[in-house]
């Protein structure tokens, strides 16, 4: 295969929001494959919160992105060239592609093998980063980790994006009251009339902590935690006695990791003792062992029409993943947002 791969590698750290330069896009040759290598080309590429943090030199759960590295990321992509049985020309994987048109499944580089997706596909390739994929999943850990119970108080922050989106909707299954976190008037609508939240906040409204107020007369009994910062600290302030938060992402401070000086700390996390809660951050990658029992669960209330699925799928090509990634700081996302770089052969 004489094809050229075209990647993006991290030059330099970010300081605040990703800026130019901080990556590089590249042309490069492709090397023949040896045995038990295949060769992926991206269709489309996950937009996740995480990617910023990767790109910061800070304490982690996961290594940085070296410098000239190609940027990790995970996407869905098809097998056009192998020499190992597991991954067939023209199957359809997911996994850690990176931000590259074209990557070497050799699991001796990678983070982790490729997942091959079910033939035929049960659901559009895009639901394998979002509803059934990584942000789905974690939805449905952090439900669980919550110990949602009939007739509490769930408030989900970042309650239209992937997570939260899907997050808020499973609290609803388990017979909970449920109030979104959004930005704008026009995702509050969206989360309350087509996602089925009882209420929603919008938190680019000067009134926010008031209607977060009127939206909770029972105080708090599970915060599923997606933003951080002021939001969650206002939040606290609402915490039940013996309430839970779930800890899944901080999106406010990421753009202050590895140089920014907007970090003030959560100033009323001191409610964990006055209201005896308790909080646990989590990862989905923890939780190898539960994917299955997760996307089984998930794939059954979205069979049966009781799950809602969103997604922004933007279109174009790799170079866009800087702006795309911006997207998401910006907020201009409803539910997961994906980069489609590729069409299937
Ligand atoms: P989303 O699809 O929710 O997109 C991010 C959303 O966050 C934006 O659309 C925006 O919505 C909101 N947002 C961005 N900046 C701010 C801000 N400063 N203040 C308030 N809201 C903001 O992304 P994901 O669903 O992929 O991720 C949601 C969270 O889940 C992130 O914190 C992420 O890190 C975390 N996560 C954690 C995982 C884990 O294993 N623990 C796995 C996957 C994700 P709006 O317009 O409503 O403001």
């Amino acid at each position: 295969m004489s094809d050229n791969n075209r990647a993006f590698r991290l030059r330099r750290r970010p300081t605040g929001q990703l800026a130019p330069g901080d990556l590089e896009l590249v042309t490069e040759p492709v090397a023949p494959l040896r045995d038990g290598q295949a060769l992926v080309r991206t269709l489309m590429l996950s937009l996740d919160p995480t990617l910023r943090l990767w790109m910061s030199d800070i304490r982690g759960y996961m290594p940085p992105v070296g410098l000239d590295d190609v940027m990790r990321g995970l996407g869905i992509g098809q097998v056009v060239e192998s020499r190992r049985d597991d991954l067939p020309v023209g199957a359809f994987v997911s996994g850690w592609t990176g931000w590259q048109e074209l990557c070497l499944a050799d699991d001796a580089v990678l983070e982790a093998p490729f997942n091959v997706l079910p033939a035929p596909l049960p659901a559009p390739l895009t639901a394998f980063l979002g509803a059934l994929g990584h942000t789905g999943i974690t939805a449905y850990i952090g439900i669980d980790l919550g110990a949602v119970q009939p007739g509490e108080t769930v408030v989900v922050s970042a309650a239209a994006g992937a997570v939260g989106s899907i997050a808020g909707q499973l609290a609803k299954a388990r017979g909970a009251r449920v109030v979104g976190i959004a930005g704008g008037p026009e995702k509050v609508r969206h989360v309350v009339d087509v996602l089925g939240f009882d209420a929603c906040v919008d938190h680019r409204a000067d009134d926010w902590r008031e209607q977060l107020d009127a939206a909770t007369p029972d105080g708090i009994d599970v915060d599923f935690e997606n933003v951080g910062g002021e939001i969650m600290d206002h939040v606290f302030m609402r915490l039940n006695i013996g309430a839970r938060v779930a800890l899944c992402g901080m999106i406010s401070q990421y753009n202050n990791s590895g140089g920014g000086d907007q970090w003030v700390g959560q100033v009323n996390i001191g409610q964990l003792i006055m209201q005896r809660a308790t909080m646990a951050g989590f990862l989905v990658l923890d939780y190898a062992e539960r994917f299955e029992e997760a996307i089984e669960a998930l794939a059954g209330m979205l069979g049966e029409g009781r799950l809602k699925y969103d997604e922004t799928v933007m279109d174009g090509g790799l170079e866009l993943m800087p702006d795309a990634l911006g997207a998401l700081f910006e907020g201009t996302n409803t539910g997961k947002l994906v980069l489609r770089i590729g069409e299937p052969a």
